[in-house]
């Protein structure tokens, strides 16, 4: 029988990140369940015990590791502890994200390196700490998830566009990097998806906001769940170093 991949999910509490954690535990292939998921989180207890109750089948193994993503050593000492739990790795979603929106004018050194250390040293920290069992296992997957913001920009926002443009570029020199030794490294950029992110919102800027979306809706995490899902499948094993657009049609290049 074939064996499930092994995952970690970085942010998987709540919004994409839950929504990830949940489509890789349930999804099937090749007769068996995808993968068995080890997701990192850095708030809310009581989530952990929502989600293995929302991943009901009882072939799926699920760990909660409680650490702080912008931290090399919590990196390092999560992953290990996740291999060694799950019997290696095969696929790495680095997923956790934060804002703190303001004008550029306005912006302390503060909310621009709190920004760019939880989403994108994050990304480097956990590519490295996984790096090594995957080349040496000549197999992974990475997905990483930036933005529309890192593709086009948006005002109030230039710690976070930096942020997720950042991951674009360290995605695709990772893609380069690896691709020889079987592992694949993608970017997913949603548009706007109904989290606790967006719901900072209010009704008239999300009204407007849908008027610019040709598909004239938010996006679901289950949206964007999906294309993770695949970039980590085997059937997307020739495509790596690219950048996924799920937004509705905002973007189009
Ligand atoms: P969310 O706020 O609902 O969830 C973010 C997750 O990251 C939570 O589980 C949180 O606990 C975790 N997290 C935050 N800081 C952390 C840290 N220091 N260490 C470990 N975990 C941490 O947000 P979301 O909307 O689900 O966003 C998920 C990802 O998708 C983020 O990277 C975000 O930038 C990106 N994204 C979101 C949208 C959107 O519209 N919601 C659009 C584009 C990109």
């Amino acid at each position: 029988m074939a064996q499930s991949k092994r995952a970690i999910v970085t942010g998987g509490t709540r919004g994409i990140g839950r929504a990830i954690v949940k489509e890789l535990a349930s999804r099937s292939c090749c007769g068996v369940l995808f993968s068995d998921v080890a997701f990192v989180y850095n708030s809310c207890e009581e989530c952990v015990e929502e989600i293995r109750q929302e991943i009901k089948s009882p072939e799926t193994r699920i760990f909660a590791l409680k650490a702080d993503a912008s931290s090399y050593e919590d990196a390092e000492a999560t992953v290990a502890e996740a291999i060694q739990k799950l019997g290696g790795v095969d696929i790495l979603v680095n997923n956790a994200g934060i804002t703190r929106d303001n004008l550029l004018l306005r912006m302390t050194p503060e909310e621009f390196d709190t920004v760019i250390n939880v989403n994108l040293r994050s990304v480097y920290n956990y590519t490295r700490a996984v790096i090594r069992h995957m080349i040496k296992q000549r197999y992974g997957r990475i997905v990483n998830i930036s933005s529309v913001v890192g593709l086009i920009g948006n005002p109030g926002q230039a710690n976070y566009a930096a942020s997720k443009a950042g991951i674009i570029g360290f995605t695709k020199s990772a893609a380069r990097e690896f691709a020889s030794r079987g592992i694949t490294v993608n970017a997913v950029a949603p548009g706007f998806i109904d989290t606790e992110m967006t719901r900072q919102l209010n009704e008239k800027q999300r009204e407007t906001l849908i008027q610019n979306i040709p598909l004239k809706r938010l996006g679901t995490p289950e949206d964007v769940a999906r294309v993770v899902a695949f970039l980590c499948s085997d059937d997307a094993e020739y495509i790596t170093g690219q950048v996924i657009n799920v937004d509705g049609g905002m973007v189009m290049s």
